[in-house]
């Protein structure tokens, strides 16, 4: 699942087919496992709003990137450096 191919309403488009990611189950990467291997997303938010630098390029998040909000772990795919980032809260 590439950053770039995740819409900003959450829905991840693979070329073939259209995941709304809110609906799905995430695998969650090993070196970040809290609870369990994969989790629910309960909703997104404008990732702006909460982070306002990509914490790897440094540019400007852009209003049409989202924070993808799970049980327990945040996922910011970040178009910018297309990168999927995951956060522990
Ligand atoms: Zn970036």
């Amino acid at each position: 699942m590439a950053a770039v191919d995740i819409d900003s309403n959450g829905v991840w488009n693979s070329g073939k087919r259209r995941v709304d990611l809110l609906t799905a189950k995430l695998p969650i990467p090993e070196k970040i496992i809290v609870v369990n291997d994969e989790e629910a997303c309960l909703f997104l938010v404008q990732a702006n709003e909460y982070i306002e630098f990509c914490p790897e390029c440094r540019n400007k998040l852009d209003d049409d990137i989202i924070l993808l909000v799970l049980e327990t772990v945040r996922l910011l795919p970040a178009k910018c450096c297309n990168r999927m980032m995951w956060f522990v809260e």
